[in-house]
């Protein structure tokens, strides 16, 4: 792992930052602090490599010409190709859509697997020799012991805040899809409502498989007739929006930072729903355990609490860890 976040699998890999030690560059998912340095990557690596999900939702968040500047390319899940000596394999993990694990066993057969961002309920366990592991939740304080379905609980508080017209949601991009199909898949009749960047990534999600629903630009003047009138309808709205939109109305954010309980009221009317993309504490050490690597590298370059995890993964797995890089 080096200072600029980059995660060093094989021989010859490099994932989620630019390393000009590494002539091939990985991008697990499109999420910007695992895009870091992609720009450069696509100038001077000689291969880019992501799922062909990642690919399309990287194009519609940069532009179609931005990935043109480099030689990229995709890989399914499951599959397997070959760089120099290092066979690289992506997994499926449970983040947003196209997000994968990546499996590198270099010319000596040594393991090394990432595991990317990731939610234990639907991520196949990766066994390696050394596994590099997220750690956003990585403190025991970050526990969801709920025992509540969160899913029921946000389509009921969208259908509550339906009652009184718009509800405006708040999340990030591939979270507000996700969103999108559970309210779909649980019946919820009502348009949604997104900006062009937010209806362009449900596109991409609807073409890789998901089912969203019907939505409607928020340029479109069914939608500006429905958000003026108080309407019943889901805007959907990027996080960065929550300081400008929906004041007065009923606001829903959903949100991995809630500990204490699964639904959580503000003075100002915002309903904050603790639905994650990513594994809590427990869910991390889960994965260790079922992983079995003989050592562990926890990611201190990206927000979390990779120094405690690596403790708790030493003393609770007797498994030698260390978070990287040092601080
Ligand atoms: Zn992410």
């Amino acid at each position: 792992m080096t200072f600029r976040g980059a995660i060093q699998l094989g021989k010859h890999v490099a994932c989620d930052a630019f390393d000009q030690t590494r002539r091939l560059r990985i991008v697990t998912h499109a999420h910007a602090d695992h895009m870091t340095g992609l720009s450069q990557s696509l100038k001077e690596c000689e291969k880019v490599l992501a799922t062909p999900a990642t690919k399309d939702l990287i194009d519609v968040m940069k532009g179609p010409l931005y990935l043109m500047g480099g030689n990229v390319e995709t890989l399914d899940y499951y599959k397997t190709t070959r760089f120099m000596g290092d066979q690289i394999t992506f997994l499926k993990a449970d983040h947003i859509l196209g997000a994968a694990q990546v499996l590198v066993t270099d010319a000596e057969g040594q393991r090394t697997a990432y595991t990317g961002d990731f939610r234990i309920d639907e991520t196949p366990v990766v066994e390696a020799d050394t596994l590099v592991i997220e750690a956003t939740y990585g403190s025991p304080a970050c526990k969801r012991n709920f025992g509540a379905d969160i899913r029921e609980l946000l389509v009921s508080t969208v259908e509550k805040g339906l009652k009184q017209g718009t509800v405006y949601m708040f999340g990030y991009h591939g979270k507000l899809q996700e969103v999108m199909e559970i309210l779909h898949l649980a019946g919820i009749k009502v348009p949604f409502i997104a900006s062009e960047r937010i209806f362009h990534i449900s596109k991409i999600c609807e073409k890789h498989g998901m089912r969203l629903g019907r939505i409607l630009l928020s340029a479109e003047d069914q939608a500006k007739e429905l958000l003026d009138k108080n309407g019943p309808c889901v805007a959907f709205c990027h996080m960065n929006a929550k300081g400008t939109m929906g004041f007065g109305s009923y606001r829903v954010t959903v949100s991995g930072w809630e500990f204490d309980k699964p639904l959580r009221e503000t003075i100002d009317n915002d309903h904050i729903v603790a639905l994650s993309d990513h594994s809590d504490f427990d869910g991390l050490l889960e994965y260790v355990r079922r992983s079995k690597p003989k050592q562990i590298i926890t990611d201190n370059h990206r927000t979390g609490h990779a120094e405690t995890l690596a403790k708790e993964i030493h003393k609770q797995l007797g498994i030698p860890a260390m978070a990287l890089p040092k601080r």
